[in-house]
């Protein structure tokens, strides 16, 4: 499931490849009812013509920049939703929801197995993007951002992490990883944390998130169900995970066996030995 560093290489990926480039067409199909959260001729009559001015990201929403005061695409991938850059006449991709035709030759098509993601269309991103939580990439997150953010939150730490109004762009296995490398026991309570332990949550989140980016995302289980990049490559960071999905395996750090716990419903890994 896209987190915050597989969205981020989509954008970087995206700006590489398609930045300038103008959409001559767009189509969506009509099993994906609820992508499209405006009506499709309002899509068409926005985009068809438009240059992609710039992509940016909040969160794990990623967002196009329209030209001539078109607006703005936003576009949140949700369980499985990845964007494909491939040559129009290019062989068929299973479970495409939506394609953008672009004026080189290429096409951008939205492959979704579970159709969850969203696309929207508006004048200001904050319309949708107002209720997300601080950046973690952003220069201002610091152990005050921490501290105002979980300031009164009672809820276990890991939940704390997954609320995206809370801080923006964690999923459950960057939520798990960081909380490893900062050496914090999952179900502590968010507000309990001492100011040294979310210095070392703010430290753990950005090093977590770094070697996500580095390893171009994680893709686990088959490559349909979750992140693959924008040339259709998975990303590699699942291999290099301390804690998520491997349990019963030894700690790297103390050898003992990770646990696995539910937690609001999340499967969470962690450490009992490294983790207080
Ligand atoms: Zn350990």
């Amino acid at each position: 499931m896209p987190e915050l560093p597989e969205v981020e290489t989509l954008r970087r990926d995206l700006e590489r490849t398609v930045l300038g480039r103008t959409i001559t067409n767009v189509w969506v199909s009509p099993d994906a009812p609820r992508l499209v959260q405006c009506p499709f001729e309002e899509l068409r009559e926005h985009v068809c013509g438009a240059r992609l001015e710039s992509m940016s990201r909040r969160g794990k929403i990623l967002i196009f920049e329209l030209s001539d005061g078109q607006g703005y695409m936003l576009l949140h991938r949700r369980m499985s939703g990845n964007l494909l850059y491939r040559p129009v006449d290019a062989l068929p991709d299973a479970f495409t929801r939506m394609v953008f035709t672009l004026d080189d030759g290429f096409e951008l098509r939205f492959v979704d197995l579970r159709k969850f993601g969203r696309l929207w269309l508006v004048d200001d991103p904050s319309e949708i993007t107002s209720v997300l939580g601080p950046e973690p990439l952003d220069e201002g997150f610091t152990v005050e951002t921490l501290a105002e953010a979980f300031q009164g939150r009672k809820a276990p730490i890991k939940a704390t992490l997954l609320d995206q109004t809370v801080i923006a762009g964690l999923g459950n296995l960057y939520s798990d990883e960081s909380l490893f490398l900062a050496g914090v026991h999952p179900q502590r309570p968010a507000n309990s944390l001492t100011l040294e332990e979310l210095s070392r949550l703010r430290v753990g989140i950005l090093e977590a998130l770094a070697e996500g980016l580095h390893d171009r995302g994680s893709s686990l289980g088959t490559t349909l169900r979750d992140h693959i990049n924008l040339d259709g490559s998975p990303g590699e960071h699942q291999h290099r995970v301390y804690v998520f999905q491997r349990t019963g395996q030894p700690c790297y750090r103390c050898e003992t066996p990770v646990q696995r716990i539910k937690i609001g419903g999340r499967s969470t890994h962690f450490c009992p030995n490294c983790q207080k």
